[in-house]
């Protein structure tokens, strides 16, 4: 999309540069609080960074014990503190347009005054564009790494997520295994009832799938009927135990299709991080394995083993 700014000349008289050079320095040295923070704020979009921002300047005109901010981003829970207690509170609940971006507290030991209070109003008011774009921010880069359909991370989240698991793999020799996932004839689900009732199984499967596996271990929509499982601090071994009972889960999956029970199974491939291996040879080796396992009957965990 092409942006054609409407702009209309008004005057004929040349640029007076020297005035524009003094305005930029004004700007860009003003010691006047509010300039100095929007200025500082409109460097970032990282919502972290912003509130050491704001908690910066605002320390300078008025001084604080604690400063603490939270705010329920895409489902996430984020949250921000710097400094400690302090037995009297001020609470801003950060509203924009009717919407809602979190709650900014600030502790300190001496009260604060009412001329301190306006003053720490107007600072916050000054400051909530900028934070509202960085919540906007981290709420588009959330859906870009969220499978639409099952609400759990995409191919995108795991390309990063293998790529930084590799790097703990080589450096630190942690051990990840994964596991890649595909439903047994899917195809003739779709076919035999219909594409909305697929894209509820996909929905049931990821659920049952996260149920089946611990804390520490994530999954991930791979491709349209396939998932992939990280799991850190995990060997051959133990990935098969999860892979079965990820399997056992998926095939405890029941949808009532008017008098008949729909079920699926699924077929996992696990493979274990090698040193210095790259996450694209990674996928193949667990893709191999699934390869393996759909070829050996589907609806069982086949290992790519690896020696020690
Ligand atoms: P196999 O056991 O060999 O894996 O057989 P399959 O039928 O599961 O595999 P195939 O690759 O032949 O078909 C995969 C099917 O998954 C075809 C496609 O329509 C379906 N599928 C992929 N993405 C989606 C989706 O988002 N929603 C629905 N409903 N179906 C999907
Ligand atoms: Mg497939
Ligand atoms: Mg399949």
């Amino acid at each position: 999309m092409k942006y054609t700014p409407s702009i209309k000349r008004t005057t004929t008289q040349p640029i007076d540069l020297a005035a524009i050079r003094q305005a930029f320095q004004g700007w860009s040295n003003s010691p006047d609080p509010l300039t100095k923070l929007t200025r500082r704020l409109s460097t970032t979009l990282s919502l972290e960074t912003q509130l050491a921002i704001l908690a910066e300047e605002l320390d300078s005109v008025i001084p604080f014990d604690a400063l603490s901010y939270r705010h329920k981003i895409a489902h996430r829970d984020f949250v921000f503190a710097t400094g400690m207690g302090g037995p009297h509170r001020c609470e801003y609940r950060l509203n924009l347009e009717g919407v809602f971006y979190g709650t900014l507290t600030l502790n300190r030991r001496k009260k604060f005054s009412d001329d301190e209070l306006q003053a720490i109003e107007m600072i916050i008011s000054a400051a909530i564009f900028p934070l509202r774009n960085a919540c906007q921010y981290i709420a588009i880069e959330q859906a870009a790494l969220t499978d639409a359909l099952t609400s759990i991370p995409n191919k995108r989240a795991l390309d990063e997520h293998l790529r930084r698991a590799s790097l703990l793999s080589d450096r630190h020799g942690e051990e990840y295994t994964l596991i890649l996932c595909d439903l047994d004839h899917f195809k003739a689900v779709n076919d035999q009832h219909g594409h909305v009732v697929g894209d509820h199984l996909l929905k049931l499967t990821a659920e049952a799938i996260e149920n089946a596996i611990r804390n520490s271990d994530s999954v991930y929509r791979f491709g349209g009927e396939e998932f992939a499982i990280l799991l850190p601090h995990t060997g051959e071994q133990e990935a098969r135990d999860v892979a079965d009972r990820v399997r056992n889960a998926v095939a405890s999956i029941k949808i009532d299709c008017g008098g008949t029970d729909l079920s699926v199974t699924i077929s996992c491939g696990v493979a274990r991080h090698m040193a210095e291996e790259a996450a694209s040879q990674w996928i193949a080796r667990a893709d191999e394995a699934l390869y393996r396992a759909k070829a050996q009957g589907r609806n069982c965990t086949r290992v790519f083993a690896t020696i020690g």
